[in-house]
C-alpha cells in the first residue's frame, strides 16, 4: 500500500470530468487501497480517484475515519439516482485544506455503483453520508464545494491557493 499525494485546487484534474472504469482489475483495486489509506491517512471522511490525479470514476468513503473497517465504502462509477430534502451545513474538502464553508446538500440519496468485485450495488444514504457522497461524486464531474459558494467568496479562496502564473486564476 502507498499514500498518494493529494492534489489541490487549481489543478487543472480537479477540474476534469474523469472517465469511466469498464473494468475492475487489479490495478483499480491497488488505487482503491492506496486511496483508502491516503484518506485515513488526511484524515478525511471521503476521496476521489482525481484528488490523487487519477481521472477515474472512482470514490472511497468512510465515516468513522479508519476506526471500523466494515464502514469503509468504495465505490466505482457512483452514479447519484435520486436525491430528497436539503440539509445546510459546513463542508471542507482535503483538496481546499482548512476552508470550510456552508453547502446545502440533499437529507437523503439513492446512490449506485460497483464493488472491488465488479457486482453492482443501490445504496440508501441520509445526512453526512450523503454528503460525502455527494461531493465526491462532484469531483467526478470536475466540481468542488467552493464552485456552490458565491462568486466572490469563490474569488477570495481561489487566490488564496492559486498562483498568479496559473492559468486556472479567474
Ligand atoms: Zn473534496
Amino acid at each position: 500500500m502507498a499514500r498518494l499525494e493529494i492534489i489541490k485546487i487549481g489543478h487543472p484534474t480537479l477540474a476534469r470530468k474523469s472517465v469511466r472504469i469498464e473494468k475492475v482489475d487489479d490495478e483499480i483495486r491497488r488505487l482503491a487501497r492506496d486511496m483508502v489509506e491516503t484518506m485515513h491517512a488526511a484524515p478525511g471522511l471521503g476521496l476521489s480517484a482525481p484528488q490523487v490525479n487519477v481521472s477515474r470514476r472512482l470514490i472511497t468513503v468512510d465515516l468513522s475515519i479508519g476506526e471500523k473497517q466494515e464502514e469503509i465504502i468504495v465505490l466505482i462509477n457512483p452514479e447519484i439516482l435520486s436525491r430528497e430534502g436539503k440539509v445546510v451545513r459546513e463542508e471542507g474538502c482535503l483538496s481546499v485544506p482548512e476552508i470550510f464553508e456552508k453547502v446545502t446538500r440533499p437529507q437523503k440519496v439513492v446512490i449506485k455503483g460497483q464493488d472491488l468485485d465488479g457486482r453492482e450495488h443501490v445504496l440508501e444514504a441520509q445526512d453526512m453520508l450523503a454528503r460525502v457522497f455527494c461531493h465526491e461524486v462532484d469531483h467526478l464531474d470536475g466540481k468542488l464545494f467552493v464552485d456552490f459558494l458565491s462568486p466572490l467568496k469563490r474569488k477570495l479562496i481561489r487566490k488564496k491557493f492559486i498562483k498568479k502564473d496559473e492559468p486556472n486564476e479567474p
